[in-house]
């Protein structure tokens, strides 16, 4: 029993820690094993790009200083690239803090947040450690119910989100979908708009939401270098919304919340269109590697606008998610976000691809 449950703030006695995707590392330690794969992360699995790296390596002097707390050469490319105004920008510790910016500024415990079942396991925990009450609207097929979610909103909703696509299911919802769903919500709830995997979206079915602020300014979309971009160990992302609602998440935030590092990695990245590029088309086949491998093994999964897929294995998935284990294949359990059956796996390099379709298989024929 811990001895300070009871001075803990009220949403935090309950709280369930975030459970990450299991080290390489340490399954390596663990069984002994040569080699891990982990596709459990979304994270990119080409590694550090060279501009990235180079930056770093340029920054490394500077480390004893401060970092600029206002991120103005950062911000300054994302203006320029996303055509929004710096001041509408809001630099983060990952999009993560976005989101948790949101909550703070706005959210006290006589607030209710509403979100989708199957969606983003953060926005629960958020939900919880400021202690207001969640609204978990049911999917409709595995992707966000948005009539539903505009029904659950009430005079207590000040937070809503919105993950497009949806982190485990990589459902997408359409622009119109979305455009109309921002414009039916009172002008008094926020709506977050979570565009974590943007950039991995077929443009042809993307929804362009930079500029919908000036006309909602209760709306802020957030983004992030963790995926796409290869930096998710630096946590470097943003939110863009209104002037407004960004002059608040900028008095809340910690006045160096973007490290040095990050906002320099950050930069080069935004730069560097042949890392962008390649991404997405090793994205693209992996997915069509997975999916075909799934076919032949007479499987189903939640169609992916991500850098990941569900996939349903017909029986529950964590002894599967175990065997793969010890096969040294790391992938993600989602029972936790009320999908049993399903695991999560992170589209990895067409090597890692292969090794984990050939362990899938042979775990699955009990070998
Ligand atoms: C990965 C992810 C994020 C944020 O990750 P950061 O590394 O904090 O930027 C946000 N939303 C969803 C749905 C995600 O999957």
């Amino acid at each position: 029993m811990n001895r300070f449950l009871e001075l803990a703030v009220p949403g935090v006695r309950q709280l369930m820690p975030y459970v990450p995707g299991k080290p390489a590392e340490e399954l390596q330690r663990e069984l002994g094993l040569s080699e891990v794969i982990k596709l459990a992360s979304n994270e990119n699995p080409l590694g550090t790009g060279s501009k990235v790296a180079e930056a770093i390596k340029n920054t490394l002097p500077e480390l004893a200083r401060y970092p600029d707390g206002s991120g103005f050469a950062l911000k300054a490319a994302l203006s320029a690239k996303l055509d929004v105004a710096p001041e509408q920008i809001t630099l983060g510790n990952g999009s993560s803090e976005i989101l948790e910016l949101v909550m703070r500024t706005f959210v006290t415990p006589e607030h209710e947040i509403v979100f989708s079942q199957h969606a983003f396991a953060l926005y629960p925990i958020l939900t919880q450690a400021v202690g207001a009450t969640a609204r978990v609207v049911a999917a409709k097929n595995f992707g966000h119910d948005l009539d539903a979610m505009l029904a659950a909103v009430t005079d207590k909703t000040r937070v809503v989100f919105i993950a497009n696509p949806n982190n485990p299911t990589g459902t997408l919802l359409s622009e119109d979908a979305v455009e109309s769903f921002v414009k039916a919500l009172p002008s008094n709830v926020l709506c977050v708009l979570d565009e974590a995997y943007y950039e991995f979206v077929d443009p042809a079915v993307r929804t362009e939401s930079l500029q919908w602020p000036e006309r909602y300014p209760n709306l802020v979309v957030t983004r992030t270098f963790s995926k796409a971009y290869g930096l998710a160990g630096l946590r470097i992302g943003y939110g863009i919304s209104s002037l407004d609602v960004a002059d608040l998440l900028n008095r809340v935030r910690q006045p160096f919340n973007g490290n040095m590092l990050a906002l320099a990695a950050a930069e080069a990245a935004l730069s560097d269109s042949d890392y962008l590029a390649q991404t997405i088309a090793v994205n693209n086949a992996g997915m069509q590697q997975l999916t075909g491998a799934f076919k032949f093994l007479d499987l189903d999964w939640i169609p992916s606008s991500g850098n990941f897929v569900s996939v349903d294995v017909k029986q529950q998935a964590l002894p599967i998610y175990n065997a793969l284990l010890q096969k040294g294949v790391i992938v993600r359990p989602v029972a936790n976000y009320e999908m049993p059956l399903h695991l999560r796996v992170s589209i990895g390099t067409a090597r890692e691809n292969q090794i984990f379709i050939k362990a899938l298989g042979e775990v699955l024929r009990g070998v």
